[in-house]
């Protein structure tokens, strides 16, 4: 059987007090869940820790079981060297260049093949998220299930010779859910398409509120200066997030705002093995520079601290499936300076729009300007909040996916 993540309890109730009063949506969830109930729901992916999809499913997963159905969490297993090629994928399905070898497919295909012999076929319904265990479907014989390919990452202009070989194994499939409606890659073959995205769980570790106390005292604790202005950015160490972008853009920064500190936060997820490289890289560049701080691998509550703390967030990627990040320091009141880039501006629509940058250079006029102007960062930020409060929160997200596994189960 494959590997199951362990997710305990949540309960919809608890988060009434914090969707907007007139929205329904605790109830229709509920409504959806009684149609449902019995259903059994398994969502896999290939890592339980660390990245966005691994943050919504702690979340996503006791909340559907709360409404009533049944829903588990599984993951593949893999070797360094599976996950060195599914890592390739993802770069290169966000349009890297790449050439597919002939041993990478024969890996890709092994791991899948044997995590498909490992799955448990009484599911009626199973949601594969992104590339790494996109062929279990294909290995799999599970007549009577449904299966939906959930992609994450931005796949609208996939690097063709990644994108031809996951294809026909994405086109078995009864649907495919992307994070918007761009990045379905042309020429897809599937029954049906939805567009469908993120949230952040309100009542988590790391978005849930602090006492203003705790997040006076934790700054010093790290080394940091609180009373000087802090810019954070929290993002796995992956070039797609552009750490060395940020920090010419913090330096450029710093000749304005005299005692700036910059604070890069990463993790190191289990399915990345390009991310140690890329944390010593960053860190040699950070050795010199008492005022660039770098952490990896802090906890929830600590990395909630922080985007509370920060007068500002930065995430300036340069391809973003969806960027859990940017909602998450938003919903915090804390402003975001975020690149023009996936599902960025989808966030950052209205006035914070003027917060999206392109280029080092505009990401460093935004810093500059929110660290001059206090009261334009504390009205961003608050705006921030109202948009994350309508849209991104984990209930929105819950009742979206009953209501795509009632479609899938009418089909
Ligand atoms: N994250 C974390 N610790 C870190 C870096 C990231 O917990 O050191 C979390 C972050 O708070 C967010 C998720 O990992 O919830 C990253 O999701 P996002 O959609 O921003 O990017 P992805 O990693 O999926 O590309």
């Amino acid at each position: 059987m494959l590997e199951k993540i362990t997710v305990g309890e949540k309960n919809l109730a608890n988060y009434r007090p914090m969707v907007l009063t007139e929205d329904q949506i605790i109830d229709e969830i509920m409504a959806l869940g009684a149609e449902l109930r019995g259903i059994r729901l398994c969502h896999i992916n290939s890592t339980p820790y660390g990245g966005g999809v691994a943050e919504l499913l702690y979340s996503c997963i006791p909340l559907l079981n709360d409404a009533g159905i049944t829903a588990d969490w599984r993951i593949i297993s893999g070797n360094e060297p599976f996950f060195k090629v599914t890592k390739n994928f993802h770069n290169a399905l966000q349009g890297a260049e790449y050439w597919l070898s002939a041993e990478e497919k024969e890996a890709y295909i092994k791991c899948n093949s044997e995590n498909a012999r490992h799955l448990d076929s009484n599911y009626d319904i199973i949601i594969v998220n992104d590339p790494q265990p996109a062929a279990l479907r294909h290995f799999s014989n599970s007549q009577q299930t449904k299966w939906i390919w959930r992609c994450h990452i931005d796949t609208s202009n996939p690097n063709q010779d990644v994108w031809q070989f996951l294809k026909p194994y994405v086109e078995e499939y009864d649907g495919a859910v992307f994070t918007l409606e761009q990045y379905v890659p042309a020429n897809l073959r599937i029954p049906w398409v939805e567009a469908i995205v993120p949230a952040i769980d309100p009542t988590s570790p790391k978005n849930r509120g602090l006492p203003v106390r705790q997040c006076v005292d934790f700054l010093p604790d790290m080394g940091i200066d609180a009373n000087r202005p802090l810019a954070v950015q929290v993002s796995r160490f992956d070039p797609w997030k552009d750490p060395f972008g940020v920090i010419e853009a913090y330096r450029m920064a710093k000749k304005e705002i005299q005692g700036l500190q910059l604070a890069l936060i990463g993790s190191l997820a289990s399915d990345d093995p390009e991310g140690t490289q890329l944390l010593e890289k960053v860190e040699a560049v950070a050795e010199d520079d008492p005022d660039l701080f770098v952490f990896y691998n802090l906890s929830d509550i600590e990395i909630n601290v922080f985007q509370r703390a920060s007068n500002i967030i930065i995430q300036k990627s340069l391809r973003e499936g969806f960027g859990l990040t940017v909602s998450e320091a938003l919903w915090k009141s804390t402003p975001v300076v975020g690149g023009k880039v996936g599902g960025i501006p989808r966030q950052m629509g209205g006035e914070l729009a003027e917060l999206l940058v392109g280029s080092v250079e505009e990401c460093t006029e935004r810093i500059v300007t929110l660290l001059q102007n206090r009261a334009l960062a504390r009205e961003l930020g608050a705006k921030g909040k109202e948009r994350v409060q309508r849209e991104f929160l984990i209930t929105r997200l819950v009742r979206d996916e009953l209501r795509l596994i009632k479609k899938a189960m009418l089909e």
